[in-house]
C-alpha cells in the first residue's frame, strides 16, 4: 500500500480500509480511493481534485 498523493510507503493501517500517511498526514481508503484531511480537532475531511486520486 502507498499513498495517493505523495507515494509514500510510509503507510500505517488504521481500520479495516483505512490507511494514514507518515508522510503527508491524510487518511485514505483503499477500496473506495476517497482521501482525507485531519482537522485539529480528529475530524476527517474529505479531499476531492476532481480527477480521482487512484
Ligand atoms: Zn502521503
Amino acid at each position: 500500500m502507498q499513498c495517493p498523493i505523495c507515494k509514500s510507503k510510509q503507510v500505517g493501517k488504521v481500520g479495516a480500509d483505512q490507511y494514514y500517511c507518515w508522510s503527508c498526514f491524510i487518511e485514505f481508503t483503499a477500496r473506495s480511493g476517497e482521501v482525507f484531511e485531519i482537522e485539529e480537532d480528529g475530524s476527517l475531511v474529505a479531499l476531492d481534485n476532481g480527477k480521482g486520486y487512484f
